[in-house]
């Protein structure tokens, strides 16, 4: 029954769309598609503060944060580079939880800026265990943050950041910065109850909006924290200071933003509960299915991604020719990371996607291994 809005919506679909099934950008509804067709207005209008004054509500109800969320014009990776600059000083020490690709680019930026970076390195597809992060806490005496991926998309696992967060806290009193990009929109996430500090997500994924918005909360500690990295485009003090007003610091992507509204309208219209039902059941679906055809996923039992699933390849297949196959027949997909390119698929289900499209793809999918 959940589905029926995005089912009713889809009719209005043209086939000439590519069946984008990317780890992102994700498609976008034709709502959206609609809303971000029209002329330009200025970041200083009464309108553009009403569009903003409505998105910032539905991303602090999203997020789970009293905080005022900032959009900064970006990709994701400008969040997490603002997250960094805004929350610690030059000799800052950090622990990256390294457990992916995306969990290195964040540890990556933290040395980038000359942080202390120490760096837990978990095998890919592993989810962070709570108590071995226990024991690593505890090696390194003076933490002055944590850098974890709630939801790893270079291998399709998910993170109990419930309790990883609840041993941070009983443990150090660094501050907590979570990428939560694939999963802002589609999973729960208490920011404020968790006690995290930072959260970022962006547009283009779970939120089903036009690229180009890195959207970041940030606790008091943080907003009241003076760095000596003293960001200019990336501050927070500023973009604080310019959101209260009803607008932001510079010129922003304005229809990304429109877009982001109408996408936001969406999600709360088929009732957020429902969408990460959807999200959790698609991917289920998609383990299943492609299960009985041989399919092996690549996460850690139990810590499977709702917004994204990663299978190995059969034997005698390399990601990119199965991924090639499938384009042909207009079904865009991922494939790995460093050394798992080749090895694994990645599916994105996040966002604006629908059961019938999941069936689409793995009958698609089962007819290219069988056809061999
Ligand atoms: C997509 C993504 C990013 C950011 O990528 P951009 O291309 O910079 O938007 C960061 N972390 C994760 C987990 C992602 O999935």
């Amino acid at each position: 029954m959940m589905y029926l809005l995005v089912v009713k919506l889809r009719m209005h679909e043209t086939l000439s769309f590519a069946n984008i099934r990317l780890t992102g950008p994700t498609p976008l509804p034709p709502s959206v598609r609609k809303a971000i067709s029209r002329q330009i207005i200025s970041h200083r209008s009464v309108e553009f503060k009403s569009y903003l004054e409505r998105i910032l509500q539905n991303l602090q109800y999203l997020m789970g944060t009293s905080q005022t969320p900032m959009i900064f014009t970006a990709s994701g990776t400008g969040g997490l580079e603002a997250a960094i600059v805004n929350s610690f000083s030059r000799s800052d020490t950090v622990l990256s939880i390294n457990s992916g690709y995306f969990a290195n680019r964040f540890a990556k930026i933290a040395e980038n800026f000359g942080l202390r970076t120490f760096r837990w390195e978990l095998p890919y597809g592993s989810a962070i265990d709570p108590e071995e992060l226990r024991k690593e806490l505890r090696r390194w005496p003076k933490i002055d943050g944590v850098l974890l991926t709630h939801n790893e998309s270079s291998t399709g696992t998910i993170n109990n950041i419930k309790k990883i967060c609840q041993v941070i806290r009983e443990e150090t009193q660094a501050k907590i910065l979570v990428d939560a990009i694939t999963s802002v929109g589609a999973v729960p996430i208490e920011m404020d109850a968790l006690g995290i500090d930072v959260l970022i997500t962006a547009s283009q994924k779970a939120l089903m909006s036009p690229p180009g918005l890195a959207i970041i909360a940030a606790s008091s500690r943080i907003l009241k924290f003076s760095s000596n990295f003293e960001a200019f485009y990336f501050s927070f003090k500023n973009m604080q200071k310019a959101i209260s007003q009803g607008t932001t610091t510079y010129t922003p992507a304005i229809l990304s933003i429109i877009g982001l509204d109408t996408a936001l309208n969406l999600i709360n219209k088929e009732g957020f509960e429902n969408v990460c039902e959807r999200h959790a059941e698609l991917s289920k679906l998609c383990r299943e299915e492609l299960g009985k055809i041989g399919f092996k996923c690549f996460a850690e039992r139990g810590f499977e991604s709702p917004t994204i699933s990663a299978f190995f390849v059969p034997p005698n297949w390399s990601a990119s020719s199965l991924q090639s196959r499938l384009a042909e027949k207009n079904i865009l997909v991922s494939i790995g990371h460093d050394e798992w390119k080749e090895k694994i698929l990645r599916i994105g289900h996040m966002g604006y996607v629908n059961k019938n499209e999941i069936i689409h793809i793995i009958k698609n999918i089962s007819e290219e291994i069988y056809k061999n």
